[in-house]
């Protein structure tokens, strides 16, 4: 088994990554697992410090985590939902770290309800930060990635994209609109890809499948039915990995859930730092 440590000569020295969600969870994990490969990694999420969610996990802890082993991190407060918030990201990201040569599109806000009652606001609130902000913050990045003729783009979706077949069973209920989020997501990201394909720009998809973190404890998505699905969280921020560090015009399109992905590719995920 790989060594959990950080490379500062690794694949990704001197690349600069911005991953969205990366207070907690899977997040966090790819955060780590681009250090881990050398990259300066831009945190990025709402909750800087303990408090400032019901939730476990800052951006203080993640990046503090990777600067304990040696890697290089940063954090920067943004609100996904909020237009000012992300530009504002990107320009200081840049200021602080260079420019940004990939781009993990992870963070998202989840309600479950039907949609005969599903609320307007949260409906709209899901669809600017899980679409919006993933297509914006995208729009930002790629004029420098096209014009360095290199760069990497990883959306983070969902077997939720997928859709439901009859008998019906094993639905997730009221995930409807979250599976339109998604959908979306994976849609833009290999329309995405075709469009900058030339520009030796990689944009794919990873879909986690079902992996443990505060997200899904508080939705309860772990029970005795599904416990047997649930994939480490190691095997999410691998495929990541590797797809921003193999040859954009092979990988690029991909939409993958990250087991068998890694199967594929003869890949073992590298334990984390
Ligand atoms: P999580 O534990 O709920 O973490 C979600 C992250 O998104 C947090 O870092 C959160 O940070 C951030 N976030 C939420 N709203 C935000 C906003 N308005 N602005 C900025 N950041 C915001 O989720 P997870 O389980 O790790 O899931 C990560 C991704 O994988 C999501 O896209 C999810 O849909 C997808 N996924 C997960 C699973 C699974 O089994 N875990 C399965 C399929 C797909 P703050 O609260 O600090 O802002």
């Amino acid at each position: 088994m790989a060594e959990a440590k950080v490379n500062p000569n690794g694949q990704l020295k001197g690349k600069v990554a911005l991953v969205t969600g990366a207070s907690r969870g899977i997040g966090e994990a790819i955060s780590v697992r681009l250090a881990m490969e050398g990259a300066k990694v831009v945190c990025t999420a709402r909750t800087a410090d303990a408090g400032e969610s019901k939730l476990p996990g800052t951006l203080r802890d993640t990046i503090a985590r990777i600067q304990k082993a040696g890697g290089q991190a940063m954090f920067i407060k943004c609100d996904l939902s909020q237009a000012e918030d992300r530009e504002r990201l990107i320009k200081d990201a840049t200021a602080a770290y260079g420019p940004i040569d990939i781009l993990v599109n992870n963070g998202a806000v989840t309600f479950y309800s039907p949609i005969e009652t599903f609320a307007e606001k949260r409906f709209k609130l899901m669809m600017e930060v899980q679409v919006w902000a993933a297509v914006h913050l995208a729009q930002m990045v790629l004029p420098g990635m096209r014009e360095r003729k290199s760069g990497a783009i990883v959306t983070i979706a969902s077997g939720a994209a997928i859709h439901p077949v009859k008998p019906y069973e094993n639905i997730r209920a009221g995930g409807t609109v979250y599976g339109m989020c998604k959908a979306a997501l994976e849609r833009f990201s290999t329309g995405l890809a075709s469009e900058v394909y030339n520009d030796n720009v990689s944009v794919s998809v990873i879909s986690p499948g079902l992996v443990a973190t505060p997200g899904v404890a508080v939705h309860g998505l772990i029970n005795e039915k599904t416990k047997d699905r649930v994939a480490p969280i190691e095997n999410i921020a691998e495929a990541v990995y590797q797809l921003v560090t193999r040859d954009p015009k092979t990988i690029t399109g991909r939409v993958d859930h990250a087991t068998p992905f890694l199967k594929e590719l003869g890949v073992a995920a590298s334990p984390l730092v």
